[in-house]
């Protein structure tokens, strides 16, 4: 007998073990580690991982699989070792960590329906019940759940009249598409054909098309023969067609051209940044590189030469991009070069459609994926190079189980595949430069620019002097004569904000009250549209209020500049400019960011107004001005990485101007022109900003001197937050060494959210041995609470979101 062990579909502590299941003869010598299987789990039908097959078992009566939802392995052995190692890292749950590594579709969903057990028990069913199976034997839950027989239904489940049936609806529906062919052998096809009737013209033309293709969509031979659809039916009836179905892909860039692009000869420096790699990639060698190169330097297009080296080799690559850049210009370099080799994975595509990009690489018909951090899991068996792009960005942290970091993967998996990992970036992210500096990553830079104009000139903009001065706009005086420049020479100019909404905050002058959440510690933010103030945490709404909630006052205002504002202002300014905003708002409906971008870079706008979106990977030939409304929106989160970003954020901004023949421009305003990011930013000098910041981390305590992890507990009750945050405290302050530094209990920068209140702890360590065990311990104490009550605790061992 064959066993499998089974980990099911239920993310908890008691369930985070494999489960053994009796494999029905038939499917013997068909299941295979890694497929997905339906198991009885108590009442319930549950969807599971195959991890393991054995011929023995410690428990007695064994029960069967159900069913098997794959033909092949949707992971492999590689990825099912990868899911092991992130419930060790990240403390997560197996199933999480799988869930994870699939597209949505393939996560199952369920549907429940209360059955009768036998016809003999119809007639026993409380008289309430009874109306819902009058000529049926099962019924849906959703068509119970707000009745009000929901007890007696209960009284008549505990009789064993009913029973409660779970089914598995799979959602990973394939696309199909039909298709007609002649179903007579083809010597007697024409015989067919004078057979018709002769009034049957259309039928005529449509069998003649399908005599010279094997096959043809039934679409289009409509289409063409300007038959109906009764006269394919006709034609099936008298046994000459049949109508079949093919599964199809969805392709999101269908209709879209690429442009074939070759290799661009490499200037010395690219050459010399590519040969490591490329050595790396012959040797079968593992080896993490960091590849410094200044905004504009070339960076793509000595990966582009590395994925061609590996396709070379008959290997994969995989290039992560943030979301944020994965903008059609970024697509389109890597489908101009690689083609039909190259698969795509965004948040932007259906989930139909990042189910069909998965199975082109699943199929093996792909050598290349291009995608956001997920994609780190596309299950490539022969890879040959993982390529981060923008390393920096905090994006690559997933923010929800399995709080992974893509990088850390990304090294996991070159590791076991023995190649090479590339990380990319203009500012590096501090921890990667410190193991560059040490040697642990090698380093590769570019210091050139490839357009003749090198960096761009950055002014600071003093904001006090302004208002000093009497300038109360939004706008410095040096900025707005500089857009009025572009626009007089028909230049494009790109303006940078980050914030979203028309107006952050609502504060009272009088009294100096903030109108906030109702639900979480954070004020609202106005929108203008529709009037009304939103949580931007929790999505609660109210509306506009004019005269303040504490004290009455009538002067109550719009604190703070959003996207909607500068937009306003602007068109009052320059009535003249065309505007474009992208921000949150704008671009919430599907394609409306490729849309917004085509037009600007097609020049139907002068200046393009927006929030972080514009900050990472466009390049526009004409825009050779960029302004940055309010440096220091930014520098001052309670995160110790603030700094950390707002030098990366300007930099990424500044190097949107003059990537081409046009010299660029960028201006920076600020409330603290003296301060080290911004200053720095504006000389491009990430070094000295790397020697700066490393100064104030090690002072500090932070990484990457030392590792962090955060625990936040919360609960509707601040009293029982506070204390089992304390509890909490006092155990790892027993447990850890002396070295550790357990900073906490502290109510968390978000105090309240979604009416609970939370509060954290931090640990910072250098190397504690038993660390993981430490913190499952802490979670096994509460799992019960947990499971029953209010109570909510996250670990994060590697935190980017402080608050
Ligand atoms: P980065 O990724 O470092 O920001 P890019 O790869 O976008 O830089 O390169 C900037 C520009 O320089 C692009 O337009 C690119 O086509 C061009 N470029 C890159 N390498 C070369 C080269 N060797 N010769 C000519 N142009 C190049
Ligand atoms: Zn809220
Ligand atoms: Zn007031």
């Amino acid at each position: 007998m064959k066993i499998a062990a089974v980990i099911v579909d239920v993310p908890s502590r008691q369930t985070d073990r494999p489960f053994d299941y009796k494999i029905p003869e038939k499917w013997e010598d068909v299941l295979q580690i890694g497929m997905r299987v339906v198991v009885p789990f108590g009442t319930r039908r549950l969807q599971g991982f195959v991890v393991d097959i054995k011929t023995y078992s410690d428990v007695k009566s064994l029960k069967a699989i159900e069913a098997i939802l794959d033909v092949a392995p949707v992971l492999n052995e590689e990825l099912l070792r990868l899911g092991q190692y992130l419930t060790e890292t990240t403390l997560c749950f197996a199933i999480s960590a799988y869930q994870a590594m699939l597209p949505a579709a393939m996560k199952a969903k369920y549907e429940k329906e209360i059955r009768l057990v036998d016809e003999k028990y119809r007639d026993r069913l409380h008289p309430n019940v009874q109306p819902f199976f009058s000529n049926r034997s099962a019924v849906s839950w959703k068509e119970l759940e707000n009745t009000n027989v929901l007890s007696r239904l209960q009284k008549d489940v505990q009789n064993g009249y009913l029973e409660v049936i779970y089914h598995l609806k799979d959602k990973a529906a394939k696309k199909t598409i039909k298709y007609v062919a002649f179903s007579v052998p083809e010597e007697q096809r024409k015989k067919a054909i004078e057979s018709l009737p002769a009034n049957a013209v259309k039928q005529k033309q449509l069998l003649e098309l399908l005599l010279f293709n094997e096959h043809l969509p039934l679409k289009e031979v409509l289409e063409r023969s300007g038959a109906s659809h009764a006269s394919v039916k006709t034609l099936i009836q008298k046994g000459i067609i049949c109508e079949y179905e093919v599964e199809a892909y969805r392709d999101p860039y269908g209709q879209h051209h690429f442009a074939a692009t070759q290799p661009l000869m490499l200037t010395e420096e690219q050459q010399q940044a590519l040969e490591p790699i490329v050595n790396s990639i012959k040797a079968n060698e593992h080896q993490v590189f960091l590849l410094y190169g200044v905004t504009g330097s070339g960076k793509t297009e000595v990966y582009m030469q590395a994925i061609e080296a590996v396709l070379k080799q008959g290997k994969e690559a995989i290039v992560l991009v943030p979301e944020i850049s994965l903008t059609p210009q970024m697509v389109e370099r890597f489908k101009g070069r690689f083609g039909s080799q190259v698969a795509v994975l965004h948040s932007g595509l259906s989930i139909g459609e990042k189910y069909d990009e998965w199975r082109k690489i699943h199929r093996k018909e792909v050598k290349l994926v291009v995608g956001a951090r997920s994609a780190i899991f596309a299950p490539f068996e022969n890879l040959g190079m993982i390529i981060i792009d923008e390393e920096h960005e905090s994006s690559y942290k997933q923010e929800e189980t399995p709080r992974y970091h893509a990088r850390d993967v990304a090294i996991y998996r070159a590791r076991f595949h023995q190649c090479p990992v590339v990380l990319g970036s203009a500012t590096p992210s501090l921890e990667s430069f410190a193991r560059a500096k040490k040697g642990v990553y090698q380093l590769l830079t570019l210091t050139k620019r490839m357009s003749e104009n090198g960096l761009p000139a950055v002014s600071i903009i003093d904001m006090r002097e302004e208002l000093r001065s009497g300038n109360r706009s939004m706008f410095s005086r040096t900025l707005f004569e500089k857009l009025r420049e572009r626009l007089d020479k028909g230049e494009q100019s790109v303006l940078f904000l980050n914030r979203r909404g028309y107006s952050t905050f609502v504060m009272c002058r009088d009294c100096g009250h903030v109108i906030r959440c109702a639900h979480c510690d954070i004020s609202l933010t106005y929108h203008r549209v529709q009037q009304r103030l939103k949580c931007h945490y929790c999505g609660h709404e109210e509306p506009l209020a004019y005269s303040c909630p504490s004290c009455g006052s009538e002067h109550i205002r719009f604190f703070g500049t959003g996207t909607q504002k500068v937009e306003e202002e602007l068109t009052k300014l320059l009535p003249q400019a065309r505007v474009i905003r992208m921000d949150v708002d704008t671009t919430s409906r599907k394609g409306a960011h490729e849309r917004i971008l085509s037009e600007f870079g097609a020049g139907k706008a002068d200046i393009l107004l927006g929030t972080q979106m514009i900050a990472k990977g466009l390049d526009f030939p004409k825009v050779t001005l960029v302004g940055v409304l309010s440096a220091d929106t930014m520098l001052h989160l309670p995160d110790f990485r603030a700094c950390e970003k707002t030098f990366q954020l300007l930099t990424q901004v500044s190097g949107r101007a003059g990537r081409h023949e046009l010299p660029g421009e960028v201006v920076i305003q600020t409330y603290t022109p003296e301060h080290y990011s911004i200053e720095l930013a504006a000389r491009h000098d990430y070094e000295a900003f790397y020697q700066k910041e490393m100064a104030l981390r090690r002072f500090h305590g932070y990484p990457p001197f030392y590792y962090l992890t955060l625990i936040t507990v919360s609960h509707p009750e601040l009293i029982k937050a506070v204390s089992v945050t304390e509890k909490i405290a006092d155990y790892l302050r027993a447990q850890l060494s002396k070295e550790a530094i357990i900073l906490g209990p502290v109510a968390s920068p978000i105090a309240r959210l979604h009416d609970r209140y939370r509060y954290q702890c931090m640990i910072k360590y250098k190397r504690e041995a038993n660390f993981t065990k430490i913190l499952k311990n802490v979670v096994d104490r509460y799992q019960q609470e947990m499971s029953q009550g209010e109570l909510l605790i996250t670990i994060d061992t590697n935190p980017y979101m402080m608050m």
